[in-house]
């Protein structure tokens, strides 16, 4: 099956009991049982729900991995591939990291005794000389947030065969559609399912992939002894989400070409920071490991005035002002007052996230009329 084929029938089969084309929502805790231990396969639905199940395969097709896994957010698929660790194990991180998962590994899993590097990735070379004894994993992030620097995974991978160790990859601004990194060497991939495979703003999600069976064996034991699952409904929204992937994933990318292409060419901005730019330092990269460049961007405008950025993200009536990415609705986001709000000045701007950053998350609109909003805005 090829990959817009299995988005939609992907792990799935019609339902046993009446044929239904779609998975039922399964809204059960707990399934009747003949004989004590006398049941279809299904006992209490935080270990299994054919729900989540049904989304759970399509996890696995739809990233070319044998198992997937799916958690309550993004954040608890994350937590349950670092409870695979030790107290005094090591991981080596890229440093340009979603915010919420540096707060996980160092307010949360320090405290355990786990140890983490944050490190540039952008020259494979850098990771070796943090590996010890001691390292177990290495965690990537590629496209970032909200540099939109590029990782080459298949270079991270070559490390961390060369050691041994396991090498996870969020998958969640890329998307299977434009990157699939199990193919590439990866180990697990993971999701925020809440932004490009839900899709449409209306779930939390999170999910993770893999191909090597005894890994997969101890996460789902991690899912069902941690407990951090998601419920059927949910389950069944992201399930539908996933069946549009693909044409949504091509309409972004097109739309977020044509914003990339309008704003550096506009004479208010200094800088567009979007992969797809033959002068971005990635580049080549962006080109080999993925299929196109996607939907999100940045970009910084001339002056570097905080105040001005603030009037352009309050003036966009299209492009929404909020947290989050990937849904079918264009929003915008202040980083340096949002999302990285908590970082000092000095240490945000090391990482490029300076006072006139704005960052888009391109929907599925018409591209004209993104664009005049655009326009509007910076006028
Ligand atoms: C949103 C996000 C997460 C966290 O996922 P939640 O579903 O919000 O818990 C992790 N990584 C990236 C890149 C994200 O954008």
């Amino acid at each position: 099956m090829k990959f817009n084929t299995k988005t939609i029938h992907g792990g799935q089969e019609h339902d046993p009991a009446y044929g239904a084309v779609m998975p039922p929502i399964y809204q059960t805790t707990t399934y009747a049982q003949t004989t004590p231990g006398g049941h279809k396969g299904f006992e209490y639905s935080r270990t299994h729900n054919p729900t989540r199940k049904a989304l759970e395969n399509a996890f696995a097709s739809i990233e070319n991995g044998n198992y997937g896994l799916a958690f309550g957010s993004g954040l608890a698929a994350i937590d349950a591939v670092i409870k695979l660790l030790e107290p005094g194990d090591e991981v080596i991180s890229t440093s340009d990291l979603y915010g919420g998962t540096y707060r996980l590994f160092t307010s949360i899993y320090e405290k355990f005794g786990i140890k983490f590097h944050f490190i540039g990735m952008d020259k494979a070379a850098n990771i070796e000389s943090y590996v010890n004894a001691k390292t177990k994993l290495i965690w990537v992030e590629t496209p970032t947030n909200p540099m939109l620097n590029i990782i080459d995974i298949k270079a991270v991978s070559n490390v961390s065969k060369k050691h041994n160790l396991l090498l996870a990859v969020d998958n969640t601004f890329a998307t299977p559609y434009l990157q699939q990194p199990l193919g590439l060497g990866a180990d697990i991939v993971m999701h925020s399912a809440t932004k490009y495979l839900g899709g449409h703003s209306d779930v939390v999600m999170g999910a993770l992939m893999v191909n090597d069976k005894d890994l997969a064996a101890q996460l789902y034991f991690i899912q069902n002894a941690s407990g951090a699952i998601c419920g059927p409904q949910d389950s069944f929204l992201v399930l539908r989400g996933i069946k549009t992937l693909h044409i949504r994933m091509q309409r972004h990318c097109e739309n977020g070409r044509a914003v990339a292409e309008f704003l550096a060419s506009h004479p208010k901005i200094e800088k567009v920071f979007w992969p797809g730019f033959e002068t971005h330092p990635n580049h080549a990269i962006a080109r080999d490991q993925m299929n196109d460049f996607g939907g999100m961007l940045s970009f910084t405008t001339k002056g570097n005035n905080y105040e001005e950025s603030i009037k352009i993200v309050e003036k966009l009536k299209i492009f929404t002002l909020a947290e989050s990415l990937g849904g079918v609705e264009s929003l915008s986001g202040h980083p340096a007052s949002m999302t990285h709000a908590s970082i000092p000045k000095e240490e945000r701007e090391k990482t490029g996230v300076v006072d006139s950053l704005i960052r888009l998350s391109v929907g599925i609109e018409d591209e004209e009329d993104l664009i005049n909003d655009l326009k509007q805005a910076l006028s």
